[in-house]
């Protein structure tokens, strides 16, 4: 069966067709710019090269029509009919309480998504929009919702809420919540799978703790314990836990209120700085969110790039420590996304915190990047690996078990 992967943005939208039986990518691109001028379509059949082309997308029904047309298209597609198509998974960024796991898309899962909006306004409307534009172009086809949120439902209590009044919990489920959930379920299943294979081919994830660090522009650590998230970094938003590209991470709430008062900001502007102009880029006072850019300049001992290396590489480590603890003992360290995937010097100058661990890294296993590789010894006390993610095959895993 052909599955249509679908990661609809306010502005963009990112697809890929999978076969689910090689688990092969047939074509994928995106939708840039959609409602705004400029709007284009970068679409790439696998082994063939990208065709951009500058088209007027008015909305997202637009983009669904154009990218079911690049998929049938008679020279550069990959179909002959959008039948072809049998089913659809679509990222779906919050479940709230509501959603454990992946679900058949009706109308009633929509209308309960509707209801989470509030706790994502900039992702869960527009996830929606791209629902709504398949379903009208493509009615007959079963679609799944994925959702960022759904993985991290197994936290209990004691991890999932704040120290403020219960009855924000209880009125507006204010809680930890936490994103990524995708990934660090697709992440965790396969370090696991690894680690039967090269370490201990008697362990499963049934019985393993795994920490798994997604170090992208967004980044957040969650704690796997038999499975299941036990913990994440991450909570009502995404604003909180690490030191990300442009967000603040964890800081003390009263922060809020000095700022404001200080340089005359409002809340909201307040957050937005902390959201866009913190990270990595506000330590350096500025420049790149890109760690290609900043591991160059640390490396160079520019001090910008020291002071915000050393304070992101900090956070992680602190955070392993605490999920070590929260499980008792942890047998592997995962890395993955764009840094922990590709970043060895991030990756080492963590490390570095762990002796404590009894963790020892092979170097030059450690300098394989973009590939599944354990880098700790075979000594080491805990196995330290990278595995690449890959949320659009876990999408497409998802909705092959649902609707068949
Ligand atoms: P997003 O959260 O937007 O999906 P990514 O997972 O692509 O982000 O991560 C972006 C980060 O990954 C950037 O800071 C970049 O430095 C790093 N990165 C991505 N690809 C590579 C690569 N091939 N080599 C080194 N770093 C990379």
């Amino acid at each position: 069966m052909n599955i249509l992967v679908i990661n609809c943005g306010s502005s963009s939208l990112k697809f890929q067709l999978i076969n689910s039986v090689s688990e092969e990518t047939i074509a994928k691109g995106i939708c840039e710019r959609i409602g705004i001028d400029g709007s284009q379509l970068v679409y790439q059949a696998v082994g063939k090269d990208k065709i951009t082309n500058v088209v007027k997308m008015d909305d997202h029904l637009k983009a669904v029509k154009l990218v079911l047309n690049a998929l049938t298209d008679p020279v550069n597609g990959v179909l002959s009919s959008f039948s072809e198509i049998g089913a659809v998974g679509h990222r779906l960024v919050h479940g709230g309480e509501k959603f454990h796991s992946s679900v058949l898309i009706t109308d009633e899962v929509i209308k309960a998504t509707e209801e989470c909006n509030d706790l994502a306004p900039l992702h869960n409307p527009a996830n929606l929009i791209g629902v709504q534009a398949c379903r009208e172009l493509m009615p007959g086809t079963p679609m799944v919702g994925v959702f960022d949120t759904a993985f991290h439902q197994t936290m209990p209590e004691e991890a999932y809420l704040y120290g403020i009044p219960y009855e924000y919990y209880e009125k507006y489920k204010v809680r930890r919540y936490g994103f990524h959930g995708t990934s660090h379920n697709y992440v965790s299943q396969h370090a696991a799978l690894l680690y039967q294979a090269k370490i201990d081919a008697a362990r499963s994830l049934e019985d393993l703790k795994i920490i798994v660090c997604h170090l992208g522009n967004g980044a957040s650590v969650t704690a796997v314990k038999n499975g299941k998230s036990i913990d994440t970094s991450m909570g009502l938003t995404p604003l909180e836990g690490l030191i990300m590209g442009t967000r603040s991470g964890d800081i003390d709430p009263a922060i809020i209120e000095f700022l404001a008062l200080k340089e005359g900001m409002s809340i909201q502007e307040v957050t937005a700085m902390l959201n866009k102009k913190s990270g990595v880029v506000g330590l350096q006072n500025g420049g790149s969110s890109d760690f290609r850019d900043i591991t160059a300049d640390y490396l160079a001992g520019k001090a910008e790039a020291v002071r915000a290396m050393k304070a992101y590489v900090y956070r992680i480590a602190k955070y392993i420590g605490a999920y070590t603890a929260a499980m008792n003992g942890v047998d592997i360290i995962c890395f993955t996304a764009g840094i922990g995937e590709n970043n060895n010097v991030v990756r080492t100058m963590v490390c570095e915190y762990l002796g404590y661990l009894g963790i020892e890294i092979d170097e030059s296993a450690n300098e394989i990047k973009g590939e599944e590789v354990v880098f700790s010894k075979a000594n080491s006390k805990v196995a330290v690996m990278s595995v690449p993610t890959d949320e659009e095959l876990m999408i497409a895993r998802d909705t092959k078990g649902i609707v068949s």
